[in-house]
């Protein structure tokens, strides 16, 4: 096996029937860079920088956060990266930071985006880090937690005080900035056309908007294998927020658990998914999967069974039998 996805490598990823897919991996640590050459990962889809913050006695330093944003771009060597903001709080715990100290409900509340836009010191700090340094290369900026579009204005009203800070001091900027946002919460399912305009991109945390659709704590083991993503009301969410990213012309990727596993992988490519980004170890294994896929059979599959109004077989064994018959 190790063989096969070594050699699947050095070939484009591209289903059977032509279709070209962007896999990507997600990474958090220094040592996580050489993985991306490793892996043949088209780039980093998801850098979460709460890492550092979680592996360290207390805040990381704007140095230290500049250096390692810095060493990530120089190992990426021109592929994209997306970093996204810290997202700490809920099961994210900074030990050396009380943040809201005992919440009862803490996956509902004070976290990542909300925690950074009401204390605006660590965001701008995390900022400024990030716009040093990719002075003179492409930065991606990703928000963590978006319930309503404010949040993504205020975020961006930060940011561009930064940049017109670092310019007032001749600094070397970005040579473009994108900034998206994660779909996670449930209530930007009601609101995707507007995202969409008011971000270049999005990426769906799906194990986040998993456990806020079906109710169900993604820590829990009692209830871990209750419900399926590979379910029909799952999969309806997920097909609405690929249908809305071709309407809009906007880049969506999957940065969950989902895509790392070639059965929902598959299911995610026929759902309309064309850049999925996940552990390093999965690319291999989702690649031999794509390259084996008819796609446009696997559209017609989907189309019809999320369309009806009931679906007798369930969606899980319905793609397992399409995969053991191809
Ligand atoms: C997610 O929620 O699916 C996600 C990618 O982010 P995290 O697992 O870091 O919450
Ligand atoms: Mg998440």
């Amino acid at each position: 096996r190790q063989e096969l996805y070594r050699e699947l490598r050095a070939q484009p990823s591209v289903t059977k029937d032509g279709v070209g897919i962007e896999l990507l991996m997600n990474a958090g640590l220094a040592v996580d860079l050489p993985q991306l050459n490793e892996s043949g990962a088209a780039g980093i889809g998801l850098f979460r920088t709460e890492l550092q913050f979680m592996v360290a006695a207390t805040f990381p330093r704007a140095e230290a956060q500049e250096k390692l944003y810095r060493d990530v771009l120089d190992a990426a060597r021109g592929k994209a990266v997306t970093f996204r903001t810290i997202d700490i709080g809920g099961d994210k715990v900074l030990p050396y930071f009380k943040g809201a100290g005992q919440e009862e409900n803490p996956a509902l509340g004070w976290r990542a985006i909300r925690l950074t836009l009401d204390r605006p010191g660590l965001l701008r700090t995390q900022i400024r880090a990030l716009l040093k340094a990719a002075g003179g290369r492409e930065l991606k900026l990703m928000l963590p937690m978006v319930t309503e579009l404010g949040e993504i204005a205020q975020a961006r009203e930060i940011i561009d005080r930064e940049v017109r800070h670092l310019s007032r001091f001749a600094h070397h900027l970005p040579t473009s900035l994108k900034l998206g946002a994660m779909v996670e919460v449930p209530s930007l399912l009601w609101q995707l056309d507007e995202l969409m305009k008011a971000v270049d991109f999005v990426s769906v945390g799906s194990n986040d908007l998993f456990q806020f659709i079906m109710a169900v704590d993604r820590g829990n083991t009692l209830l871990a294998d209750r419900f399926d993503p590979l379910s029909v009301p799952f999969m309806r969410v997920l097909k609405q927020i690929a249908d809305a990213g071709v309407r809009n012309n906007t880049t969506v990727t999957l940065c969950g658990e989902l895509a790392g596993r070639p059965i929902s992988a598959m299911a995610l490519l026929g759902l309309g998914y064309r850049s999925i980004s996940m552990s390093p170890a999965s690319i291999g294994p989702v690649k031999a999967m794509l390259t084996e896929l008819p796609l446009g059979e696997l559209k017609a599959l989907l189309d019809d069974n999320l369309s009806g109004t009931s679906t007798k077989v369930p969606m899980r064994a319905l793609l397992q039998a399409f995969a053991d018959d191809r």
